[in-house]
């Protein structure tokens, strides 16, 4: 890129243009999981001050022929927020409005999920998006989206309302179920495929206190807890969701949880969960659900040094099994420290009361997990140690996985492609990405090659 088509594009945004040399270029391109295989060398990054800033950037990488990647919050398992060619970041566009008469969300695409909790909070409501707070809410819904409340009030994508997006040809359209119900359908689940969302309208609920927190045991006492959270989240009421994480490290084995709903009922789960082996340390509290949703998630949690490197392994399987429990008791055995093994978003309620083909997002079979591996490290000698371990914790759960793949959480290709991803919908998802992005514009997701791309 020519250092005068460069700052033409300076001069026409409202926001910043990042290159290689200038001193913030270092910390702009670094997304969440870096590391030798996830790093790449933007040639530029524009930090969007405006939700015009996207179509100049649009337009420019273009008219330049540049790779092009969008990033919300830097939170892709493959890095996707980052590539070598353009970053279109929108970070910085933090507004948002609640309307608590039609109990709505308007916001922009760089809020995390924290800060449109802690804006629904102030009206009472709650929205539905992902456990960790620094997550985008936009990346997260655009994904499909599962969290605390997903049982009750299904995923972040059944909650959208309508987006703002710049699409590849670098026009500004207003989607929503009547504007072009075919497009709204794929942006919930698939809706990195077809432009930059640069704004979302969001349903809110109204929901009482939460019963949430942490509940920790030893990690002897592991292969109880484990059969027993499996056997309590098989028949776990709507308002229940719980997250299992074993680390190899001093935080040791803890179920994270959320219980929304009559206090008996929480009662009668906390009797089951303390009866799987003797708790070593409770820290839960009946609470606004906003002091959950704020709290950091297991792979992110507060108050550590920032590692230099992060990677995750995640595999999306149907069922809890006695093979999958052994392989995790067998892996935390030879697991390197910062190690963080998780079972996360048991699929029940509402979430999987809503239809596969609904929207695009398709993995809704009742007692199906998501199983990941995070882990990190500062000392490079380690890379190949860390990779090694990680290749082999996915070499033996992925076989069992029937090769399904949840847009959020890829951290491997299949052979088959985004089919993988999008299951039942993928032939209408192909047919639309046609339709909107025929070059493939936009890559750099759970993509969806079209023919002529
Ligand atoms: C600590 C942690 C906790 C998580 N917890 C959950 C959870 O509870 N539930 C869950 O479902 N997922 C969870 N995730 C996964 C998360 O939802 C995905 O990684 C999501 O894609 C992150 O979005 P982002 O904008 O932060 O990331 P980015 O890397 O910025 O973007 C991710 C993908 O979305 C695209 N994208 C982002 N913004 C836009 C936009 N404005 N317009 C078009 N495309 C865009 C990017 O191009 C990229 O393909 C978690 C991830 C992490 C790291």
């Amino acid at each position: 890129m020519r250092a005068g088509q460069r700052e033409k594009l300076r001069a026409t945004l409202k926001g910043r243009l990042i290159v290689p040399g200038e001193s913030s270029y270092e910390s702009a391109r670094r997304v969440f999981y870096w590391n030798p295989k996830t790093e790449r060398s933007p040639v530029a990054i524009v930090q969007c001050g405006h939700e015009d800033d996207v179509l100049r950037a649009v337009e420019f990488a273009r008219a330049q022929a540049l790779e092009v990647s969008v990033r919300s919050g830097g939170h892709s398992h493959l890095a996707w927020g980052s590539s070598d060619g353009l970053v279109i970041d929108l970070s910085p566009l933090k507004q948002i409005t609640i309307d608590p008469r039609k109990r709505i969300v308007r916001a922009q695409a760089g809020v995390f999920s924290g800060e449109v909790a802690r804006a629904a909070a102030m009206h009472g409501l709650v929205p539905v998006l992902g456990q960790c707070p620094g997550v985008s809410a936009t990346g997260v819904t655009l994904g499909g989206g599962l969290g605390w409340l997903s049982g009750l009030f299904g995923a972040c994508c059944d909650n959208l309302l309508s987006a703002r997006l710049v699409t590849a040809d670098a026009r500004t359209v207003e989607v929503n179920a009547e504007s072009d119900p075919n497009l709204f359908w794929a942006m919930r689940g698939a809706g990195a495929n077809f432009g930059v969302t640069t704004h979302f309208e969001a349903q809110l609920h109204s929901i009482g206190t939460v019963l949430g927190g942490d509940l920790h045991f030893a990690v002897r006492d592991a292969h109880a807890v484990l059969h027993g959270f499996r056997e309590i989240m098989h028949d776990a009421p709507d308002g229940f969701q719980a997250t299992l994480n074993l680390t190899s490290g001093e935080r040791g084995l803890f179920v994270s949880l959320c219980h929304t709903g009559k206090e008996k009922e929480a009662d009668e789960l906390m009797r089951k969960l303390r009866s799987l082996a003797p708790p070593i340390r409770e820290a839960m509290q009946r609470q606004p659900f906003v002091s959950l949703a704020e709290k950091a998630a297991a792979t992110n949690p507060g108050n550590t040094p920032t590692p230099t490197f992060r990677a995750i392994q995640t595999v999306y399987r149907e069922r809890i099994t006695d093979e999958l429990i052994d392989i995790y008791l067998d892996q935390l055995a030879q697991a390197p420290s910062d190690l963080v093994l998780g079972l996360s978003h048991y699929m029940h309620g509402k979430v999987c009361r809503v239809k596969p083909t609904e929207t695009a997002f398709p993995h809704r079979h009742a007692h199906s997990i998501h199983l990941r591996a995070a882990y990190s490290w500062s000392d490079p000698k380690d890379n190949e140690k860390r990779f090694a371990w990680g290749e082999e914790w996915l070499r033996q759960l992925r076989p069992k996985s029937n090769e399904s793949l949840y847009a959020n959480y890829q951290t491997y290709e299949t052979k088959t492609g985004s089919p993988s991803v999008f299951g039942v919908n993928h032939t209408r998802l192909l047919a639309l990405k046609e339709k909107y992005d025929p070059t493939n514009f936009f890559h750099r997701n759970a993509n969806i090659a079209p023919a002529k791309g």
